[in-house]
């Protein structure tokens, strides 16, 4: 028998509900960012106080989405009985994000993209250097490299565990794919991927006008320190 959202605690519901207010409203950061097309990208958040999660339902168009189609699942990657009709099924990137949930206790939010820039470090398997202070600020250093994942399996999300948990990037550049990021929240990871592109993107044209200059190790130890601890990012 599968887990049946009215069912739930009355409080379980009000956070499922606030949740996929948030998960759904985010989409547009995504296209407002020119981060996606078609129906490619996608947003979930850890429902706060409940083992569940949030996510965009699969070959839906940005334009359709809404907090009532919002696929829940388990941490599983499991639809549960959410209200969705039954031919409504979760991304197919959700085993990635679930797998995310399950070993990474204080992510809150996953988004992932094929964003334009980001994605061409990814394919030539390059990790952005930190040459930019607002890297430094965000990144903690460079932009990492993740391992060539197929989807099906939990190999993606092993690849995104394994290369952040070496790194104090909120970000990912699997090989030969796109981006994966993470944060506190739903709210969190698209802003980290909409950085994420724009760090991409500004270092590739310095690129083409010559060597950007890396910024030296302890400096890039105090600006991130400067603005986790004085902004409160984390
Ligand atoms: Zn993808």
């Amino acid at each position: 028998m599968g887990i049946r959202l009215v069912d739930l605690p009355a409080e379980i519901q009000d956070a499922v509900q606030r949740t996929r207010e948030d998960v759904a409203s985010l989409h547009a950061e995504l296209t407002r960012y020119g981060l996606v097309v078609w129906t490619a990208g996608n947003v979930s958040g850890r429902v706060p106080g409940a083992d569940l999660l949030v996510i965009k339902p699969s070959g839906v168009s940005y334009d359709e989405l809404r907090p009532d189609t919002m696929v829940v699942c388990t941490l599983d990657g499991v639809k549960i009985d959410d209200g969705t009709p039954a031919g409504l099924t979760p991304s197919s990137d959700t085993a990635a994000h679930a797998y995310v949930y399950r070993h990474l206790p204080g992510v809150g939010g996953v988004t992932h993209t094929h964003s334009t820039y980001a994605t061409a470090w990814a394919a030539r398997g390059e990790e952005i250097p930190c040459v930019l202070t607002m890297m430094a600020d965000e990144f903690g250093g460079p932009i990492p490299v993740g391992p060539f994942a197929v989807i099906g399996d939990d190999s993606i999300g092993r690849g995104i565990v394994e290369t952040l948990g070496e790194s104090r990037s909120p970000a990912v550049l699997m090989r030969n794919h796109g981006p994966f990021t993470i944060g506190t929240d739903a709210r969190a990871s698209v802003k980290a991927a909409v950085m994420c592109e724009e760090v991409a993107r500004t270092v590739h044209v310095s690129r083409q006008l010559g060597d950007p200059v890396p910024i030296p190790q302890d400096l890039i130890d105090r600006l991130y320190d400067r603005y986790q601890n004085v902004y409160g990012q984390h």
